[in-house]
């Protein structure tokens, strides 16, 4: 199969493009390079293109007989987003409209969506399953909302098919070391906290410690990028094999404090995390843990690395 991915530059997308390449199909990639990187683009041809270019999307499907699109292409920095909403609409909401447009004008419809836990907002029960409500507090986890609804209306009218994927904390990296995270600016707590252990930036602060938890700092569900790369390509499979279209938690049912990532990552380093208690940071809430049962109940996909397993891949490619 040959599948378009979108933002296949960036993190997750290249991990995606390394696993379908792995499993036999073609991997397209089209990307802006605003936050890619060309370099971790090397398992099949590369676009450089917007994706508002409708008549650039719709060659580019035509030429490369693209049977599928994983789309991840979108701006994702929530504090960012706060400030100017504006860009995460015109980019994550219209960027993704005129995708879908284009894949309806070519007869692509077949569509992988990079969603995410911020569409549940401030969650009423944790472990979090499907059936909560989406209500995002930021920009950003809106506009991954607003595509989610747009897909759910075009498969009603449409013969388009979809997966929303909602990712829970993507971390880690590829096991041979050859991509790995890399944000500038990078705002995530395990590259962040790699980097101080390694002195490479100033200590970590520690967002909140007031918190509800059994530390007093925030958790989360930490899962390996290369879980996600597996679970996108079992999503296109299901899709592929005429299942109806769904929306799907990938996370890995465990939370972890940020103490307990500094202590994990403190026994890797075989050294002290630098970390400084700080106030939390607006927007973060206390707990988001996913109810991974669906995903395993749909594509019988199962997150295989834990926390230990997630920062080793982290480290040794921050080391490398
Ligand atoms: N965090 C922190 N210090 C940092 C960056 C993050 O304490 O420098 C905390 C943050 O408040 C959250 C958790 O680490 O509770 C994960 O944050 P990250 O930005 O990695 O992902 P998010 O959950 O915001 O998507």
């Amino acid at each position: 199969m040959r599948v378009l991915v979108t933002g296949g530059a960036g993190y997750i997308g290249s991990h995606t493009a390394k696993e379908l390449s792995n499993q036999g199909m073609e991997p397209v990639v089209y990307d802006n390079l605003i936050h890619g990187h060309r370099e971790a683009c090397k398992w099949g041809p590369f676009i450089q293109g917007e994706l508002h270019d409708l008549e650039r999307l719709r060659e580019c499907l035509r030429e490369h007989k693209i049977e599928a699109v994983i789309h991840f292409a979108a701006y994702a920095y929530v504090g960012e987003s706060m400030k100017d909403p504006g860009k995460y609409f015109w980019n994550n909401v219209e960027g993704s409209l005129s995708l879908i447009r284009a894949m309806r004008q070519e007869s692509v419809n077949l569509m992988v969506f990079s969603s995410s836990c911020a569409t549940y907002g401030i969650p009423e029960s944790v472990p979090i399953s499907e059936a909560e409500i989406q209500k995002p507090i930021n920009p950003y986890g809106e506009t991954k909302l607003i595509v989610e609804r747009a897909l759910h209306w075009y498969a009603q009218a449409s013969p388009l098919k979809y997966a929303a994927l909602r990712y829970f904390n993507a971390a880690g990296a590829d096991k041979s070391g050859e991509i790995g995270e890399d944000h500038t600016p990078e705002t995530h707590l395990i590259p962040l906290a790699i980097e101080a252990v390694l002195g490479k930036r100033d200590p970590l602060k520690i967002f909140g410690t007031d918190y509800p938890t059994r530390d007093g700092t925030a958790e989360r569900d930490y899962i390996h990028v290369e879980d996600l790369a597996r679970a996108h390509v079992s999503a296109l499979h299901h899709l592929a094999n005429g299942n109806d279209s769904f929306c799907c938690n990938l996370g890995t049912g465990n939370g972890s404090t940020v103490r307990e990532v500094l202590d994990e990552l403190e026994k890797i380093a075989g050294k002290p995390v630098p970390a400084d208690p700080a106030p939390r940071r607006e927007g973060d809430p206390p707990s988001l843990v996913a109810d991974p049962s669906l995903a395993e109940k749909l594509l019988g996909w199962k997150a295989e690395n834990n926390l230990s397993d997630i920062l080793q891949d982290a480290y040794r490619w921050h080391t490398k």
